[in-house]
């Protein structure tokens, strides 16, 4: 099932999410909506705050650049409870998109390699260390459930530019062909 994506400005993007226990309500099919959501609209990860769920969850699929960095070739992974225990190495900029963010994309400055725990949807815990693109899209994602957006990592200056194109992104002034919710679209009475 297809579920609609909160878009920038939606109060739930802001909020730190919750870890949640295995025992968490149709747990299985959310994994497979969300999957299935972030696949239609043509994404590499999606976190549940993202469909209005403030919980600690995520699935990434980045094989779409698989190409620039062959360790993402299959890596389509579910991530419940995940806590990053250590961020390392240089710096670099990568030009990052988000689905509440459509039509936008911006050099984000984050660093290179992270050591993650997790558990998958079986309750199987890990400890992982990636880097390059795995990285990058991991920290994107884990930034949703903390609450934060890429928006947060530009500079006040850069927002400030960009604030417009956000404004009319939170009142659904923007074509994007996958099924979003916008926050402060007006209703208009139907014909
Ligand atoms: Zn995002």
């Amino acid at each position: 099932m297809i579920l609609p994506i909160l878009a920038y400005g939606d109060p739930i993007l802001k909020k730190k999410a919750s870890d949640i226990s295995l025992q968490y309500p149709g747990l299985k099919d959310l994994i497979q909506n969300m999957f299935d959501t972030m696949y239609q609209a043509k994404g590499v990860g999606l976190a549940a705050p993202q469909i209005g769920l403030p919980i600690r969850l995520f699935v990434i699929d980045p094989s779409p650049y698989a190409e620039d960095d062959i360790e993402v070739q299959d890596l389509k992974k579910v991530f419940i409870n995940p806590k990053i225990t250590q961020t390392e190495g240089d710096f670099c900029l990568f030009n990052e998109g988000c689905l509440s963010i459509p039509d936008i994309r911006e050099e984000i400055d984050r660093q290179e390699r992270i050591t993650i725990e997790y558990m998958d949807e079986t309750g199987k815990k890990f400890k992982e260390a990636y880097k390059g693109i795995a990285a990058r899209v991991i920290q994107h994602e884990y930034d949703h459930v903390e609450g934060k957006l890429f928006t947060d990592h530009l500079s006040p200056l850069r927002k400030r530019m960009l604030q417009s194109r956000l404004d009319q992104i939170s009142k659904g002034e923007i074509k994007v062909d996958y099924k979003m919710r916008f926050p402060q679209k007006k209703k208009r009475k139907q014909a």
